[in-house]
């Protein structure tokens, strides 16, 4: 048996992406123990019955006393409120990492806070649901999947080697750039992606000559799969509009002119355009499934896999 790569892994956030860390550190054997904390009573006491952790705590501060590394996994707009609760109960030494889907404003909150003598990597793993909480959670979320390192300038190298490892054995790639470049990236495929999906189906669900009944009984001509994104937790998602809002707006304005564009073609019976447009955007899908980021069999390959909701 391999000795565990921390002594101690403090998990501060418990949900989809907190209880999917704390499932496969126990796989994969990475923590000598698992301290878990959490804001609520009641998630706190599911993930004690789910047996996600050794410790469990509603105290952040005492969770992280004496963790070789500190994994925040909260809403981004509730990161500088955590970072400064926990910070007087950091060790020296120790790694403090973020899992946020917005860097540049994760950093503003959080690094105001950070102790001498800790090692603040943030990070954010490429890898998620639509679901929330610690049922929500597996140990194989992170297979193959990107996580994102943002240092700042001066890391410690070792220190971020060691993060790398951990996440590595977590079964994720690693790469790393800057803040903004990270952020604007993530506007374009993850966040405008979710605005769309959100807005549409407000948009299906606001509309009064077809009736909910017909949206709903019709939806797998294409409605259903905008369904599945717009059903994300909109606590982290309202965090996430407000938290990423320039790079968010630039990728609103293109898409916009774009869709202007479309619209035209469209209203001018311009059937060329439309026809390279739509190849141009098959060949992408093509790319993501050589990617290993997607499988290549019908429907998203909604019936051919299945995420155990436990591990
Ligand atoms: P989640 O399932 O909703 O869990 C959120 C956790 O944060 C819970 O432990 C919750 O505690 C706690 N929390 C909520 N509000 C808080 C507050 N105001 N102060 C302190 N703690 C609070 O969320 P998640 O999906 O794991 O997302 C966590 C982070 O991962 C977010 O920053 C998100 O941007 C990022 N992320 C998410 C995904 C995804 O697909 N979901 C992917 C990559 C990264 P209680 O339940 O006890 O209230």
């Amino acid at each position: 048996m391999t000795s565990p790569m921390f002594e101690k892994i403090a998990l501060v956030g418990i949900g989809l992406i907190g209880s999917s860390l704390a499932r496969v550190i126990r796989r994969e054997g990475l923590a000598g123990h698992v301290a878990i904390s959490t804001r609520s009573a009641a998630t706190l006491k599911r993930a004690e019955e789910l047996g996600l952790g050794d410790s469990y705590t509603t105290d952040a501060k005492e969770a992280v006393h004496n963790a070789d590394l500190v994994i925040v996994s909260v809403p981004v707009g509730s990161s500088g409120a955590v970072a400064e609760e926990i910070a007087p109960a950091l060790k020296k030494g120790a790694i403090l990492t973020d899992v946020g889907s917005t860097k540049a404003s994760v950093i503003a909150q959080m690094q105001p806070h950070v102790p001498d003598g800790v090692h603040f990597i943030p990070g954010h793993p490429l890898a998620g649901t639509e679901k929330s909480g610690p049922d929500a959670g597996f140990a194989d979320l992170f297979d193959n999947r990107w996580c994102i390192f943002t240092p700042l300038p001066g890391t410690d190298p070792d220190a971020l080697e060691r993060l790398s490892e951990f996440w590595r054995r977590c079964g994720a790639n690693i790469d790393t750039m800057d803040p903004q470049h990270h952020d604007m990236t993530l506007a374009i495929v993850s966040h405008l992606p979710h605005i769309i999906a959100y807005n549409i189906v407000g948009t299906a669900d606001d509309l009064e000559s077809v009736t909910k009944t017909e949206v709903i009984k019709y939806s797998a001509s294409g409605f259903r799969d905008f369904t599945r994104l717009a059903a994300s937790d909109p606590t982290m998602w309202r965090d996430v509009c407000l938290h990423n809002k320039d790079a968010i707006l630039e990728m609103l304005a293109r898409f916009s002119e774009d869709l202007a564009f479309l619209q035209r073609a469209i209203r001018w019976g311009d059937g060329d355009k439309l026809f390279d447009l739509f190849t141009r955007t098959r060949a992408v899908r093509r790319s993501i499934i050589e990617a290993g980021q997607d499988i290549d069999v019908p429907d998203f390959g909604r019936q051919a896999v299945e995420h155990p909701s436990k591990n």
